[in-house]
Order: structure tokens, then C-alpha cells, then sequence
């Protein structure tokens, strides 16, 4: 990589932690609360690169099959999330690299990873995506469908169950995105409660490269941060 290209993901990356850290400060919480995952579906392998020798720790793929190629071209001590959809057939070889699935979007899926789970071995930590606005494009559990199934959740015994995720419907206003971040914090309390002693409902999965201040401020656990890690590079990296 150029040195000029690195300079400037050096520079985004900074802003970034920056922005979290003060996001955080102002709620009275501590940015070691929150965990930035670096999303490289948009990325040249020579971006993600740049962002692990800076010390980036998580990366995020959208695409279960390119978060596979790409988990074996990096060292192992990466930890990959998975972000995106994930079909059934995929499950498998998702389980065998990531470390966090953040978009389980349906009981079959959970099921899956859950059968899946027991069958290899292992107890994945997983996430619930919420579609908490209701739009019709998204996926995910509405946060009625979530609150009449907790007994259904707490009985999966593999997946371990250890937060939720949200993506805000896109705005130009970052403001526009609180209340639905707050609404998947709320439903994150009322849920808690129903899994206690089953699944730790830790983690909260949301703000992207628009929103995410307002995300910090709600309370994320997780922000998954994309475009605006490779904004100004000479060749900008496709989306
Ligand atoms: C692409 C993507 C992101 C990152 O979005 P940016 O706007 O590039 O920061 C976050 N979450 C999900 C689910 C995504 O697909």
C-alpha cells in the first residue's frame, strides 16, 4: 500500500476512535465499552490489511463466502463478524471462523446455527437483528415477535444468545436514528429479565458510519463502521 493510503485510513481511524471516545464521555461511559468493528465488504484486501497493522482488532464481512476467503489471508488472531445475511447452507463454515454473528434474522436460522452448533461442538455467541422501525425491506424479528418467544430462546442450549442488532432506516439526519437505538436498548431490558440465567443479553449492535455518535450515546456495545474508514483514499476503495 501506498504510504499516502495508509496516512489517510490512519487518519479516519483516529477520527473514529475519537468520535466514539467522545460519544462515550458524554454519556458517562468509557470507550473501552465499546467495540469497533471495521467493516471491509467495501474494501481492497489491502485496506483491511492497513486497518489490522494499525491495530484493529474486528473485522466485519457482510458476505459469509468473502468473510471465509478473507479469514484465512489474515493473521488468526483476527476476529471476524459476521454482519450480513446468512443463508442456512452457509452456517457451517461460518461457525468454523467467526466469532460473532451479528444478524440472525429468523427462528429457522437460529435453529440452525443452533443444531449446527451442537453437532461440531461449539457455542457460537450470536446476535439477534431487530427490525425495530418496521421497515418492509429489512430483516429481522419485530420486538413483539422477540418479547412472545423468550421461553423459545432461553431453550437453546448451544447458541449462546448475547445481544441484539439493529440497523436505523438510512437518513441524511443522524438524529433521526436515537430512537430507534433506543427502542433496541429498551428491548434489551425488558428481554433481559426473560433470558436471565439462559443467555446474556450483553451486547448491543448498532451505528454505522453515519449514526454512530448517536449510537455511542444510546448505548452501543458495537458499532460497525464501513465507509467512512476509507473516505479520501486516492482510488477509493468500491461500494
Ligand atoms: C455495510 C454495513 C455496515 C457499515 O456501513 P457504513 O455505512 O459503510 O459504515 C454496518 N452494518 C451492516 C449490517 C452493513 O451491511
Amino acid at each position: 500500500m501506498i504510504p499516502d493510503s495508509m496516512q489517510t485510513i490512519r487518519d479516519n481511524l483516529d477520527r473514529v476512535r475519537r468520535t466514539i471516545s467522545a460519544a462515550a464521555q458524554r454519556t458517562g461511559r468509557s470507550a473501552a465499552d465499546v467495540t469497533l468493528v471495521a467493516v471491509t465488504k467495501y474494501a481492497e484486501m489491502e485496506s483491511a490489511r492497513a486497518l489490522v497493522n494499525l491495530g484493529v482488532v474486528t473485522l466485519g464481512e457482510s458476505r459469509p463466502q468473502q468473510l471465509v476467503d478473507r479469514s484465512s489471508q489474515l493473521p488468526n488472531e483476527i476476529e471476524w463478524h459476521l454482519i450480513g445475511h446468512l443463508q442456512r447452507n452457509k452456517v457451517r463454515p461460518v461457525l468454523q471462523v467467526a466469532t460473532l454473528i451479528h444478524s440472525i434474522d429468523s427462528m429457522r436460522l437460529l435453529e440452525r446455527v443452533n443444531q449446527i452448533a451442537q453437532e461440531i461442538g461449539i457455542t457460537p455467541r450470536v446476535l439477534l437483528e431487530v427490525n425495530v422501525s418496521g421497515e418492509d425491506v429489512k430483516d429481522g424479528f419485530s420486538a413483539e415477535d422477540l418479547l412472545s418467544a423468550a421461553d423459545q430462546l432461553a431453550s437453546f442450549e448451544h447458541a449462546r444468545i448475547c445481544g441484539l442488532m439493529t440497523m436505523a432506516p438510512f437518513s441524511e439526519d443522524p438524529e433521526s436514528a436515537r430512537p430507534v437505538f433506543r427502542r433496541l436498548r429498551e428491548l434489551q431490558m425488558e428481554l433481559k429479565p426473560k433470558l436471565a440465567g439462559t443467555h446474556e443479553l450483553k451486547e448491543l449492535s448498532m451505528g454505522m458510519s453515519g449514526d454512530f455518535h448517536v449510537a455511542v450515546e444510546e448505548g452501543a456495545t458495537l458499532v460497525r463502521i464501513g465507509r467512512t474508514l476509507y473516505e479520501g483514499l486516492d482510488r477509493p476503495d468500491k461500494s
